[in-house]
């Protein structure tokens, strides 16, 4: 019977590994297709200033409405696209895509904001990072400094010497750098302060956690502290309720992001948003939204 039921969970073992395999496959071949057929769109979140509430940028984050594996979310297929280096092609449509959609905005009348992309590593380590920023800012216009770059510690930690170069090139364009997912991969406090950025974002699970955990809040409020002292705004992610931005806004976090406000948004909602602040009648009402 013993034996029966081994066998048992190694056939679920093997089912379950076989299906994973089938759907790697799977979004690995999609996925070639998936930026030539137009699959590919970019919806936007706000990140507002925690003393005046003012809205200040945007961070673009990817997203694949596939047509019959619906809509595909990040998680299942950005690795898939940095094992496979499909994430250079991709990640340099969305920065393009990115800047386009600003000066849309800008040109629509809307306040100018900065403009937040995600690069991963094998994009970070692509010796036409630079010459692409350089071409997209130049095709669109777009002024540098409203351009920014995300990138999480583990990348410019994998090899500082080669990170601190290229964020160089990158910091004399003009865009502004940050530091996402701060606190979830490995930093040498002391090479931290090599990195010319301007922001270091907070994970969301410290702001998840922080007000159940003491622990958890300690280390939030020494991020703070730290990011402060080595001249660097924070951010913080994946701000929920009311009581976290109490948190945040009390221990002087510059800025945040997160459902609280609003989730990604389409363009159009994000227009709609502006015209909002800006007390314009709203043309574009909501934008879609996500659940
Ligand atoms: P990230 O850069 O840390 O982006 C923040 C993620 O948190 C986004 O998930 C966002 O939708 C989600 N989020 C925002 N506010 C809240 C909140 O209040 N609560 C919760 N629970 N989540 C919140 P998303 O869009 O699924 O993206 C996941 C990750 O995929 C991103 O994490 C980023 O690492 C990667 N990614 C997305 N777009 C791109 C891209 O264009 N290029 C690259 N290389 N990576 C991307
Ligand atoms: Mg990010
Ligand atoms: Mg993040
Ligand atoms: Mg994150």
């Amino acid at each position: 019977r013993a034996k029966e039921a081994g066998r048992n969970q190694i056939q679920f073992y093997e089912a379950a590994m076989h299906a994973r395999v089938h759907e790697r496959t799977l979004i690995e071949a999609e996925l070639r297709h998936a930026l030539e057929r137009g699959e590919l769109s970019l919806h936007y979140q706000p990140k507002l200033s925690l003393r005046s509430g003012e809205m200040l940028g945007l961070e673009a984050l990817l997203r694949w409405q596939h047509p019959t594996l619906g809509m595909v979310a990040p998680a299942r297929f950005i690795s898939v696209a940095e094992e496979t280096g499909l994430i250079v092609p991709i990640g340099r449509w969305v920065v393009r895509a990115a800047c386009q959609q600003n000066q849309a905005w800008q040109r629509a009348g809307l306040a100018p904001q900065r403009i937040a992309v995600n690069l991963s590593m094998r994009q970070f380590s692509d010796p036409g990072l630079v010459d692409g920023i350089i071409a997209a800012l130049a095709d669109s216009g777009l002024k540098p400094h409203l351009l920014e770059l995300e990138l999480t510690e583990s990348l410019m930690m994998h090899n500082v010497d080669a990170a601190v170069e290229v964020l160089a090139r990158l910091k004399k364009l003009g865009v502004a750098l940050s530091i996402d997912d701060f606190g979830t991969g490995y930093s040498s406090l002391a090479y931290l302060r090599l990195f010319p950025v301007d922001y270091l974002k907070i994970d969301q699970s410290f702001v998840r956690d922080m007000l159940g955990d003491p622990n958890v809040a300690a280390i939030v409020r020494s991020i703070i502290a730290l990011a402060h002292s080595l001249d660097f705004k924070v951010v913080a992610e994946g701000v929920e309720t009311e009581a976290q931005l109490a948190y945040l806004r009390r221990y002087q976090c510059d800025e945040m992001q997160g459902y609280l406000f609003s989730r990604p948004l389409s363009a159009d909602g994000i227009a709609g948003l502006l015209r909002q602040e800006a007390g314009l009648p709203a043309a574009v009402q909501g934008g879609e939204g996500e659940r």
